[in-house]
């Protein structure tokens, strides 16, 4: 069977796991391991970026949403066609989520029906990159500062890709990535937060350690440190920053792998789309995408169904992926859908993710290209 995914594995993680326990003997959070992390990832997204590990990407959208101090009453702009993390983080606030549609070449939110959605009452745009493609950010950051709101990334697929040459997540006010095993880099569970703007830094800071401002005591600028905010624990442990480390400092190799698998894909399933069978994911040509997913479209969810069961038969796992928020129990509950639903359900009824992961080989992918390209030549 062809797994799905499966967790990135780099062999120096294990040394480094050990390094923490042995050598380290420093488990919990904000170590040296948490540090070069920071730093690496710093230094990749360049000035005014301040980077913070958390425990999962759905921590950092909860520490962005503190930052941004929304209340109960607020509106939050994002697309229905995204994980519930996006809209848990709002909901923990008491805020009201504004789904609008999507784009149908790239899933991502459609930049010309957020400003139909926007009331006195709104406060952020969320927008999310799906499979790591960039939304539209020019439009985007347009609307926001025209209508004063903050502009929250959800890059949790987006490490590495980016959107007129900025990395997704440095473009906004917060952005957020995840580093859970099944993104493109993995510490298990894992995210970090990125502030772009300084004036937030301090009190980011002071919400993932509980409140307290303990960074600032480490660095030995107070001379205790006690509790001044609101906060929670969001500092993933040392052995998880252990795991991720090497991967980061092979991450131009991993990301040319996956392109490199991501393009394979692509052209060996192109004729199926010249052909009208099958949609293939399309990359605008402002963004550069880290190949963090490869889907193809069918004609309905009916087709999809057969597909993926042909799919399973023949020792390939692929799988669909969200469910349209506002189509859910929770989704009716703390938010609504603002004008039509042309693309969200359409499309994302019709999406089928096809194998993809850092280990994956030529000749299984050659493999599921050819199996699809099999259940389209029974017809
Ligand atoms: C994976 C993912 C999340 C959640 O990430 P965690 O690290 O598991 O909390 C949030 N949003 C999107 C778009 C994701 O793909």
């Amino acid at each position: 069977m062809i797994a799905f995914n499966e967790p990135v594995y780099i062999e120096k993680g294990i040394g480094y796991i050990a390094e923490a326990i042995l050598k380290n003997k420093r488990l919990n959070g904000d170590g040296p391991f948490t540090a070069q992390c920071t730093e690496w990832m710093e230094k990749k997204c360049g000035e005014g970026v301040k980077i913070l590990l958390t425990t999962s990407c759905t921590h950092a959208l909860e520490m962005a949403a503190l930052l941004a101090e929304i209340k109960p009453g607020d509106e939050v702009i994002m697309p229905s066609y995204t994980f519930v993390s996006t809209g848990d983080a709002f909901a923990l606030r008491g805020a009201k989520i504004r789904f609008v549609d999507i784009r149908k070449d790239t899933m991502n939110i459609d930049e010309t029906l957020i400003e139909n959605a926007i009331t006195d009452k709104t406060k952020a745009i969320v927008p999310v990159h799906y499979a790591g493609v960039g939304c539209e950010m020019d439009t985007i950051l347009d609307i926001a500062k025209r209508n004063h709101l903050f502009v929250i990334e959800d890059a949790a697929q987006g490490m590495m890709a980016s959107y007129k040459g900025r990395y997704l997540g440095t473009i906004g006010d917060f952005g957020t990535y995840s580093f859970h095993e099944t993104k493109n880099y993995t510490m298990g569970e894992g995210g970090a937060i990125l502030i772009n703007n300084e004036k937030y830094v301090h009190r980011g800071e002071i919400i993932r350690e509980k409140g307290t401002n303990r960074a600032q005591y480490f660095r030995g600028e107070v001379d205790k440190y006690s509790w001044v905010d609101m906060g929670s624990s969001y500092l993933p442990s040392e052995m998880n920053a252990a795991y991720l480390l090497p991967q980061l400092e092979q991450a131009e190799a991993i990301n040319h792998r996956r392109l490199e698998l991501w393009n394979l894909y692509d052209q060996e399933l192109k004729e199926l789309e010249e052909m009208d069978k099958i949609e293939l994911p399309c990359i605008p040509k402002e963004c550069q995408h880290n190949g963090h997913m490869f889907y193809v479209k069918t004609r309905d969810l009916k087709e999809r169904t057969k597909l993926i069961q042909y799919l399973e038969q023949n020792d390939v796992n692929a799988v669909f992926h969200y469910v349209p928020l506002h189509s859910s129990k929770a989704g009716k509950k703390y938010g609504t859908f603002v004008g039509e639903d042309k693309y969200t359900t359409s499309e994302s009824e019709r999406l089928v993710r096809l194998p993809m992961f850092y280990a994956l080989k030529d000749e299984e992918v050659k493999y599921t290209a050819q199996m699809v390209k099999n259940f389209y030549s029974r017809e």
